[in-house]
């Protein structure tokens, strides 16, 4: 029988991957919603092409447009609009799996929501973790959730993990290490001088993937490997000084597990994200993703490196945030949401960016992450403090 998927984000990068893997696998997976923020125009099409039983549009005015652009069409989509519907067509009980892929805070809610209903999350939006951690990770156990990491790296330590790793303290012991590999971003090798310099237009140009905005200037910055080593934590129920970070420019070895035996597995594969979206869609089987086959040939070489933790301070701010507990991740998040945007509109500088995470973290209360409330509130208050210091 066909599972029926919501997508949430699905005009972005990781919501049209998804989208192409739900096409090649009809007889599978049907789409139940899609949702997006403002882009009327890429919903239309996708509405067109997927008859979803409902579209949100998180921002009223696009809702508006996009009822009014389907309107003589073939499709009896049924649009909504706003922050409850995008938490209502995570959690109906007809879903099955709800990809989460809304970019940064906003993708919160209606993350929570889909744990709380039970769903099947297939988690690429890390900032929901990030900034509800122990929260989320209770809402997913405590419904009988299931979580599967879409994040790449994320996706190949699940797989390189030995099975029911997070229930069974032997297979735990037999971990020693988990290797998180990095590309390094389009400033690889930059000195702090030169840092200084770039643009948002290199800032998004990732030498390995394409994707969002967002997610171009944090792996740009290192903080996408910062939220990412704070994710694993979670995810894997390790600590900080458990995960290794290694710079891995070619993209190809997702990540890897180091055992008491000396053993490395590592999951390998050309860097495309229907790859770990396929697999999180049907684990434990395994599908059709449209990915090619890795050439080795091609590949040639496997080049390693460790971080320059002095020109990107990102990494460093990060595991100080997950150790600190709280709603310092939050405030992290928070401050590096608001920064980035910044930094796109050409308001502060490269460097500004942990500069402002930085000074949030410590001018922001932290305070106990206990309640979907008290992380709003952290993360609203972060985000105050940094437009005060860039308006400053
Ligand atoms: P993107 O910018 O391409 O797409 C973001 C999606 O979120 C769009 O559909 C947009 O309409 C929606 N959105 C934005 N603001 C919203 C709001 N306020 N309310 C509701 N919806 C909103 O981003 P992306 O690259 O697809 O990344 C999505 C998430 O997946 C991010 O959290 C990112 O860190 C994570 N991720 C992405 C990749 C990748 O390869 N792109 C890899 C790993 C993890
Ligand atoms: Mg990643």
């Amino acid at each position: 029988m066909s599972q029926f998927i919501t997508v949430l984000g699905a005009t972005g990068s990781i919501g049209k991957s998804t989208l192409d893997v739900i096409a090649r696998n009809t007889d599978d997976y049907k789409v139940f919603a899609l949702t997006a923020n403002t882009q009327v125009e890429a919903m239309v099409a996708l509405c067109l092409n997927h008859a979803p039983r409902y579209a949100v549009m998180a921002d009223e005015l696009s809702a508006k447009k996009l009822r009014e652009a389907l309107k003589n069409s073939p499709c009896n989509t049924q649009v909504l609009s706003g922050v409850d519907a995008l938490c209502q067509v995570a959690s109906e009980p007809e879903v099955d799996q709800v990809m989460a892929a809304i970019v940064g805070a906003a993708g919160l809610l209606p993350t929570m929501a889909a744990a709380k209903a039970g769903k099947r999350v297939l988690l690429a939006n890390k900032e929901a973790l990030v900034m509800s951690g122990q929260l989320f990770m209770d809402a997913i156990k405590d419904n009988n959730a299931a979580l599967l990491p879409i994040d790449s790296e994320h996706n190949a330590i699940f797989q390189s993990l030995p099975v029911n790793y997070k229930n069974d303290p032997i297979a735990q012991r037999q971990v020693r290490k988990i290797f998180l590999t990095a590309s390094g971003g389009p400033f690889r090798g930059y000195s702090q001088e030169q840092l200084a310099q770039v643009t948002p237009a290199q800032a998004i140009k990732h030498p390995n993937w394409s994707m969002g905005q967002k997610i171009s200037v944090d792996s740009a910055s290192l903080m996408n490997k910062g939220l990412e080593l704070i994710e694993a934590c979670w995810l894997f129920d390790v600590t900080p000084s458990e995960i290794d970070v290694i710079v891995h420019p070619e993209s190809i070895i997702h990540s890897m597990v180091q055992y008491v035996d000396g053993s490395v597995l590592a999951q390998m594969g050309n860097p495309d994200m229907r790859t770990p979206i396929a697999y999180g869609l049907a684990w434990p089987q395994r599908i059709e993703s449209g990915v090619d086959s890795l050439n080795f040939f091609e590949v040639a070489q496997l080049n390693f490196e460790a971080v320059d933790n002095l020109a990107f301070p990102n990494l460093k701010l990060a595991r100080q945030a997950f150790e600190a507990g709280g709603t310092a991740a939050t405030i992290l998040n928070a401050a590096n949401e608001v920064a980035v945007d910044a930094f796109l509109r050409e308001q502060i500088s490269f460097a500004g960016i942990s500069d402002m995470v930085d000074e949030a973290l410590n001018h922001c209360e932290v305070v106990k992450a206990d309640s979907i409330e008290s992380i709003l509130q952290a993360d609203s208050l972060a985000r105050r403090f940094v437009q005060g210091k860039i308006q400053a």
